[in-house]
């Protein structure tokens, strides 16, 4: 799932070149490596914008070999059943899109039944989306005998030892808009972390649960209740729960938008809150600079428009400073940090 311009040139491939590793292990040993992999969010039809052809010439270039690729807008089909039945030892095929498949983000038995007919093993090297259940991530390892990548390995070592055992204080920092997803999360590391942060879009549905006033800012109404409770929880076990005090607002989505700065409290009714304020920024960077490990998803704000990043770079730029383990996680965040020029640090 790469980022690409306007003309479907891809504009980062470290999502490529991270799965190298277990791809040409799995080449050495003379496996038959059939990819698969998701690009966007083509709603289930077969959308050639979101092709997989770029990646497989991208792929092809960085093996060096050739990437057998059949654009099927099925994914699977006749034409694509051949071309695995007649790869020899080491060859190497992308699939299409599996996001061409309506069955793919509902778990769909039967698309997950067909991904499996081609193969023996389901390695899965996608750390990013195991979580979720998905034909090509949950529903294929039903029917295949499965083992991860070195690429989750990594990410399951590093983020196991810190999580199990790590140096405090332990600081989590959490951000991005769908509350929905991250509730399960957050009640893992209230059990875990000294300090949590949270900003980016979902503290909105905290701040309304605390009684303020939000405007126009994304909310989940549905859970704000449950978002009570987690404050609540943090307060029961000592856990420092930090909230935006003040943010960046604007009275429409997009980065030309007349902006301007409220505390937490004061946001008018029609403006919406698209960044964490100057005041937070430095209060979760003090907190970062004092972590022994900091864990990081989600940016602060709208990111991608420039005039709401600048909560994301401070809070990247406390991580890069910080002299504790650092974890950051979440295509967002990592983008971010990639974007920014920190990811080495
Ligand atoms: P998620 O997928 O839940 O991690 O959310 C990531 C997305 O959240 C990014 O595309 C951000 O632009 C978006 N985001 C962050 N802060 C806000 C905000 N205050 N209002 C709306 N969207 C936001």
């Amino acid at each position: 799932n790469v980022p690409q311009d306007e003309n479907g040139n891809i504009t980062d491939d470290i999502r490529i070149t991270s799965s190298i590793p277990t791809i040409r292990y799995l080449v050495e040993q003379g496996a038959k490596v059939i990819l698969m992999s998701h690009l966007g969010r083509p709603e289930g039809k077969a959308d050639m914008k979101y092709t997989l052809k770029p990646v497989a010439i991208r792929l092809s270039e960085l093996l060096e070999k050739v990437v057998i690729f059949i654009s099927a807008p099925e994914v699977v089909n006749r034409q694509v059943i051949e071309a695995a039945s007649g790869m020899s030892a080491g060859d190497v095929m992308l699939l299409e899109n599996v996001r061409f498949r309506k069955e793919e983000t509902k778990n769909g038995a039967n698309f997950s039944k067909e991904l499996a007919s081609l193969a023996d093993i389901f390695v899965n090297d996608a750390f990013g989306t195991a979580h979720r259940a998905h034909s090509s991530t949950v529903g294929i390892a039903e029917y295949l005998p499965a083992v991860s990548g070195f690429l989750i390995e990594k990410e399951v070592k590093f983020l196991g030892d810190a999580i199990e055992s790590p140096e405090r204080p332990f600081v989590a920092i959490l951000g991005g808009a769908k509350v929905a997803d991250k509730i399960p999360v957050i009640e893992n590391l209230l059990n875990k972390v000294d300090t949590l942060m949270i900003g980016g879009g979902m503290a909105y549905t905290f701040l309304k649960a605390k009684g303020n006033e939000i405007g126009k800012s994304i909310l989940d109404e549905e859970k704000v209740k449950l978002a009570a409770e987690l404050i609540k929880r943090a307060e029961e076990k000592g856990v420092k729960l930090m909230l935006p005090i003040d943010i960046v607002a604007a009275k429409e989505f997009n980065n030309e938008s007349e902006r301007a700065e409220f505390d937490s409290g004061d946001i008018p009714q029609d403006w919406m809150g698209l960044d964490i304020g100057k005041k937070t920024a430095e209060l979760f960077r003090e907190e970062i600079l004092k972590a022994g490990t900091a864990v990081w998803n989600g940016p602060m704000g709208v990111f991608e428009m420039p005039n709401f990043a600048n909560g994301t770079i401070k809070i990247a730029e406390a991580l890069a400073e910080s002299n504790g383990v650092t974890i950051i996680g979440g295509g967002d965040s990592a983008a971010a940090v990639e974007q920014f020029g920190l990811a080495d640090k």
